[in-house]
């Protein structure tokens, strides 16, 4: 197997994880976040940036490569780290999550999805067979099975039957696959308790190398995701990583390492860096606003990336203002260099045996950076 993990260190008090997952492209200390390289690309960045930011695994979507340029193309030029350049690890999506959200342009079968392009209408199949070959291609060092998604407010028989479904389309996944590279399986089950028990029993009993609960951050509020992460990675072997897909703000994370968890991915740091604002220690700061305007302080005091050593918060918003590229260029790297450095304390903690000091001073600012959650676009 060319992907492996160590277990370090667990907090005796929570059973929050200090890991290292070893992937052909590096190591990758865990808690890790992975920035969103949606089409290949983390959006506004060089990937010489994203890695001074400190990441070294970055996720890429199937379902868009798929599309385009297509996954003939991108093997054609040697897969994700030949086609980007890329130094770090890639894991890729099944594109089952973006297929689902494509509302009105899919049928869902026991086979797969039938779906269309929301480029120019083209109509396409994802099977679990499929969306491996497809993987395959792309080559990222850590690949997804294929799942069925059921969103937030379902009924008990829809969610039973994604639940259902993706654990066939999971043994799908597995016998189809014949690269090394390590397939994640996905738990779902929703926000029933015994349908994830279910499903986290039959993902097990495939023996992959690393799980992912699948289903959460699709519109529920935060407290019903807390009560799925109270139990659902205590469901996963203890020796393999445990990926919490789509999550999430900077809270959420810290709850998410506290519950056991290990990997995470979300487009927030790099969409709101596109919109004028940046996560800092003290909350959210909106470079709109006038406040800023003559403002000659760094953007984050706390903060030493190249964005926070250099510049003021009046010039990015100045910058954001006009319009400009480096704006948002400069916003997107400082809050992935956020990202990293908070799970780099997070690691540190776990390391030092002290997370439960660092968890009460942390939960005690009640420093919140939630607001209106992105919706999931395809
Ligand atoms: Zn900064």
């Amino acid at each position: 197997m060319a992907v492996s993990f160590e277990l370090l260190a667990v907090d005796a008090g929570t059973g929050a994880r200090r890991g290292r997952l070893t992937t052909p492209h590096g190591v990758v200390e865990t808690p890790a976040f992975m920035p969103v390289g949606t089409q290949g690309t983390v959006k506004a960045l060089t990937w010489d940036e994203v890695w001074a930011t400190g990441a070294r695994l970055c996720l890429a979507n199937t379902y868009h490569l798929f599309l385009r340029p297509g996954a003939d193309v991108v093997e054609a030029l040697g897969g994700l780290h030949g086609f980007t350049s890329w130094p770090g690890g890639f894991l890729t999506d099944s594109g089952g999550f973006q297929v689902f959200s494509l509302e009105g342009l899919r049928k869902v079968g026991d086979d797969g999805v039938e779906f269309q392009s929301h480029h120019d209408g083209s109509y396409h199949t994802l099977t679990p067979e499929r969306s491996i070959r497809v993987q395959e291609q792309l080559g990222a060092d850590i690949i997804m099975c294929f799942d069925d998604v059921a969103g937030w407010g379902v009924d008990e028989a829809r969610l039973r039957q994604a639940t259902e479904r993706s654990l066939v389309w999971a043994r799908r996944c597995r016998d189809s696959h014949v690269t090394d590279q390590a397939l994640f399986g996905i738990v779902q089950g929703g926000f029933d308790e015994g349908l994830r028990r279910t499903s986290a029993a039959g993902m097990v009993e495939l023996d992959l190398p690393g799980y992912a609960l699948g289903g959460l951050s699709v519109g529920e509020p935060k407290e019903v995701m807390n009560e799925v992460l109270a139990y659902a990675p205590g469901l996963l072997p203890t020796d393999k990583p445990r990926y919490l897909m789509g999550v999430g703000w900077p809270e959420d994370i810290v709850e998410a390492v506290a519950a056991g968890c290990d990997l995470f991915d979300c487009v927030l740091p790099t969409r709101l860096g596109r919109t004028a604002c940046a996560l800092t220690a003290e909350g959210r700061v909106n470079l709109r606003n006038l406040q800023y305007e003559r403002d000659d302080g760094p953007l984050d005091p706390q903060c030493d990336c190249a964005t926070c050593a250099r510049h003021s918060r009046g010039y990015l918003r100045h910058l954001v203002k006009a319009n400009e590229i480096l704006g948002a260029r400069l916003l997107t790297y400082h809050n992935l260099a956020f990202y990293q450095r908070l799970t780099a304390d997070l690691r540190a903690a776990i390391e030092c045996g002290t997370f439960g000091t660092w968890l009460s001073a942390w939960r005690g600012r009640g420093v919140t950076w939630a607001g209106a959650s992105p919706t999931a676009t395809p």
